[in-house]
């Protein structure tokens, strides 16, 4: 192949291709400057002259055709007539004294995101340092521009949807909470901890929720929440997610099967402990088999029929109530249906369900729940698996600025 057709695939338009060797896993390609002189870093002269080469610089790039390929630069020293300052040849293509090019780096941090450095660095067959050292500033960087497109879209968004919800740092230790715009999918920032007073601390501190206007906040029944949300954004429907909600009402069925259970024969009580998972999933999502065994489970205990009908009914309630005054009207039906099973386990329920009734109809003017909420809080959970201690701050919230909106990263390098 000619050098001229090299030099067009290589796309450094600054270099000349001089010759190629192929080694046994490598391609090493000589080059040269284009221009005949550069100008002097000092002053500016174009009156400099060359002084030669000094040494060969080896600096690794793009790989292709499964080779490992190398540009042999030469350090060409320079030397200015007006200032008489010394210099070395500046090639655009590589910052001074690295040994990868720029095109190169670029390309690490997207094997690095999703995975570790350690993996990138095997995948690349580059050191683990000069991966950190990439993709530590590659991260500052493009996580501060991820952040700043989300926020502006939400902020430019009609009819923007908030989301927030807790995710443990270490669980049962220390909770964050992640501010999502659910209208536009993205996550939009971590809030140190969870209490009214952290959340206050944080708006602020920061000014991206202050720019948000929301029209409606979906969030679980931390009353912490709710409180802050009424103070900082009085207009904005509050909204208790639906997924928190029928958790309440499936966990007080499954206390009732454990309490149903105490009374009855061993055989059965065996037969519902051990398909208690039946009685928690939605009856239209049962295949046949689970049909029959429950079927069996119900006929133990007219009791725990009651509280199951009840949970179903919950469940028809959000799916199929045609608008929200209507849905108000079934939420009344469905804790009557409730306190007419006349029991004190259901009762607890019942007195959740009736303190939050305003929140948990809201879902019916506006359906957003924090479902995708949830697969974000999964993927935090798996960075921090696979980064099991973070000890910065700043970079742990990077990752996870990035991790999350992870369809709005540019790897391209330069961006
Ligand atoms: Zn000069």
């Amino acid at each position: 192949m000619h050098s001229h057709s090299i030099k067009v695939l290589l796309d450094l338009p600054e270099l000349n291709v001089c010759a190629i060797q192929k080694e046994k896993d490598q391609v090493l390609i000589e080059v040269t400057p284009i221009d005949s002189i550069q100008p002097c870093p000092v002053c500016a002269s174009a009156q400099t002259i060359r002084r030669g080469t000094a040494y060969q610089r080896k600096v690794r790039h793009l790989a292709a055709f499964g080779k490992r390929v190398y540009l042999l630069l030469p350090a060409i020293r320079l030397t200015c007539k007006d200032c008489h300052a010394h210099f070395v040849w500046h090639y655009d293509c590589v910052a001074p004294k690295k040994r990868y090019t720029k095109a190169f780096e670029a390309t690490l941090p997207k094997q690095a995101i999703g995975a570790t450095i350690a993996h990138a660095a095997r995948l690349s067959e580059t050191p683990p340092t000069t991966v950190h050292r990439v993709v530590r500033q590659w991260m500052a960087v493009e996580s501060a521009r991820v952040q700043r497109r989300c926020a502006q879209q939400a902020k430019v968004s009609t009819g923007l949807v908030l989301g927030i919800d807790d995710f443990a740092i270490r669980k049962g230790h220390r909770y964050n909470t992640g501010l999502h715009d659910l209208r536009g999918g993205t996550f939009l920032d971590v809030i140190p901890g969870r209490t009214i007073a952290e959340l206050q601390d944080y708006y602020q501190a920061q000014p991206i929720w202050q720019t948000l206007n929301p029209v409606a906040v979906v969030m679980d029944l931390a009353q912490g929440y709710h409180t802050f949300v009424k103070e900082m954004d009085p207009n904005a429907i509050r909204i208790a997610d639906r997924f928190h909600v029928n958790r309440y009402v499936t966990d007080t069925l499954q206390t009732m099967r454990k309490q149903v259970q105490k009374s009855l024969s061993p055989c059965a009580k065996a037969d519902l402990k051990q398909h208690f998972r039946i009685l928690g999933k939605r009856h239209d999502q049962l295949t046949r088999d689970e049909m029959v065994s429950l079927k069996r489970l119900l006929g133990y205990a007219k009791l725990l029929r009651q509280v199951y009908e009840w949970k179903e009914a919950f469940i028809a309630w959000y799916d199929c109530s045609p608008s929200y005054s209507l849905a108000k009207k079934g939420y009344e039906r469905w804790l009557a249906q409730g306190k007419a099973i006349d029991h004190p386990i259901v009762e607890i329920c019942l007195k959740t369900m009736h303190n939050w009734q305003e929140e948990i109809c809201n879902y019916h003017q506006l359906r957003f729940t924090n479902a995708s909420v949830e697969g974000k809080n999964n993927k935090i959970k798996a960075l921090q698996r696979r980064h099991y201690f973070t000890r910065n701050p700043e970079c742990y919230k990077q990752h996870i600025l990035l991790e999350c909106n992870e369809e709005w990263i540019q790897y391209g390098y330069g961006s």
